[in-house]
């Protein structure tokens, strides 16, 4: 399974894979970090649909398709925003991971790129975040045969180094 995952450290809005990972909020109505760079690149279409899709609670996600992306799907997840870890946020990250793989899945898509979800504005911390991301994928890719190909996007040097670590440590 490790063998599928790859890390890099990129701009998602750049990846040529079937589907890319929006950290989205629950409006799906765009905002900052990663969302606004995904609405920006997408083109205002993006909006349009994502405004029909009546929001999307935490820990869930939802299809879009990507407009002028070179993905040709967006799934929008909502990562928890972090309080400190007493409030289900690693429950609720990992469901962001499992909910997302699953959508690509369902719509067919055989490679799929996620950012670092809840890392930026939401706070969680880096590292945990990452090996719940890693986890969640290994767990999932262990009993799926359709997904060919995971790309773990970084933004900035820290960022990569905590998942190649991250990676390298996991059996
Ligand atoms: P959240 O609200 O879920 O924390 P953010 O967008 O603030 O979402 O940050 C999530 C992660 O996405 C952060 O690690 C941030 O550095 C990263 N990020 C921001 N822009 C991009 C981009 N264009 N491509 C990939 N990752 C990005």
């Amino acid at each position: 399974m490790k063998e599928k995952i790859e890390i890099i450290q990129s701009d998602i809005t750049k990846q040529n894979v079937d589907a890319i990972v929006n950290a989205a909020n629950t409006s799906l109505l765009g905002g900052g970090g990663v969302d606004g760079a995904i609405h920006r690149a997408a083109g205002s279409e993006l909006l349009e649909e994502t405004r029909r899709l009546g929001g999307c609670p935490t820990g869930e996600a939802r299809v879009s398709k990507g407009y002028r992306l070179p993905a040709r799907w967006v799934i929008h997840t909502v990562g928890p925003v972090w309080r400190g870890g007493h409030s289900r946020e690693r429950e609720l990250l990992a469901s962001c991971y499992k909910n997302s793989l699953k959508a690509a899945v369902d719509i067919g898509a055989r490679s799929i790129a996620f950012p670092s979800i809840s890392t930026g504005a939401y706070g969680f911390p880096l590292e945990e975040a990452t090996q719940i991301a890693l986890t969640e994928t290994m767990r999932f890719l262990a009993s799926d045969k359709t997904i060919e190909k995971v790309v773990f996007v970084c933004f900035g040097d820290r960022a990569t180094e905590v998942y190649k670590k991250a990676l390298l440590r996991l059996a």
